[in-house]
C-alpha cells in the first residue's frame, strides 16, 4: 500500500483488527521512510459498481466519497459514528445486490435519502437539498412538509419570516 504521505511503497502494517460489526478488517500502517501513520479498510466487496452520471460520464463507484458525503449532511448531529458506518456499508450492500454492475447516480442519490430519513431528520433535509438541487423553495417547503410539522417550524423560520414576525404589517 503506497504511502499517502510520500509515496513510498515499502509500507509495513502495524496492527489488524475487525472494526467493531466486524464487517471489515482495520489495518494501522507506518511508512518507515517518512514515518507516516495511516489507516486501511479491508471490506467485501459483492460486485464491481460503475456508476452513470447525470453528464453520462461513467466512473467506479467509490464507497469513500458516499461516506463523505453522508458525513457532510450529519455533521454535528448527535448520532453515533458506528451507526453512520453501518448505514453506509448496508447501502453499498443493497446497492450491490441490485443485480446491475452498472447504477445511476440518481439510483444512489434516493437510497441515501431513504436511509438518512431513518436516521436523522435534519441530516435528510440537508442531504436531500444538496442533492436535489432545488430550484424553487416551494420543492424545499414541499420536502420540509414530508418530515412533519416540528421540524418544518424550525427550518421555515427564515430571515424574511423573522423579520415579518418582528413588523407586523410590513406588507399591508
Ligand atoms: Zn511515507
Amino acid at each position: 500500500m503506497r504511502c499517502p504521505y510520500c509515496g513510498s511503497l515499502d509500507t509495513q502494517v502495524k496492527d489488524s483488527r475487525p472494526t467493531e460489526d466486524s464487517a471489515a478488517i482495520r489495518r494501522r500502517r507506518i511508512c518507515p521512510d517518512c514515518g507516516g501513520r495511516f489507516t486501511t479498510f479491508e471490506r467485501v466487496q459483492l460486485r464491481e459498481l460503475t456508476v452513470l452520471k447525470r453528464s453520462g460520464r461513467r466512473v467506479p463507484f467509490d464507497r469513500d466519497k458516499l461516506a463523505r458525503s453522508i458525513e457532510v449532511a450529519l455533521r454535528k448531529r448527535p448520532v453515533d459514528p458506528e451507526r453512520v458506518e453501518r448505514l453506509v456499508s448496508g447501502l453499498v450492500r443493497r446497492l450491490e445486490s441490485m443485480g446491475e454492475s452498472e447504477i445511476t447516480s440518481e439510483m444512489i442519490g434516493e437510497r441515501v435519502m431513504e436511509s438518512l430519513k431513518q436516521l436523522d431528520d435534519v441530516a435528510y433535509v440537508r442531504f436531500a437539498s444538496v442533492y436535489r438541487n432545488f430550484r424553487e423553495a416551494k420543492d424545499f417547503e414541499t420536502l420540509l412538509g414530508e418530515l412533519g410539522p416540528r421540524l418544518a417550524e424550525e427550518e421555515a423560520t427564515d430571515e424574511l419570516t423573522a423579520r415579518r414576525l418582528r413588523e407586523p404589517g410590513i406588507d399591508d
